[in-house]
């Protein structure tokens, strides 16, 4: 997959935010695929035509950022179990 490709699932082309999540995709004749993006930054939408591969490598660089951000947070104490847990009754704390 080309860089310029790659790109355009990464970063936003309007603020140029890497906080790009996808939504949804639609597959098309294979190996073509359209992914639904949403920037985290300024909201701005856009779909995306690229290959299953290409998509499948942005869903793994994701996942990777998803997980350092995480670790970052669990290590500065900003998260805790808690804040995994469901506000479901049958799984409430019992400290609260
Ligand atoms: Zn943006």
């Amino acid at each position: 997959m080309a860089r310029a490709a790659r790109l355009q699932l990464r970063s936003c082309p309007l603020c140029g935010s890497h906080w790009v999540a996808h939504t949804s995709r639609e597959k098309l004749e294979a190996p073509h695929v359209v992914v639904s993006l949403c920037c985290g930054a300024c909201g701005a939408w856009r779909c995306v035509l690229t290959t299953s591969w290409g998509f499948e490598r942005f869903e793994r660089e994701q996942m990777r950022r998803l997980l350092r951000v995480l670790c970052a947070a669990l290590r500065l104490d900003l998260l805790d179990a808690a804040d995994f847990a469901l506000e479901r009754p049958e799984y409430a704390r019992a400290d609260r």
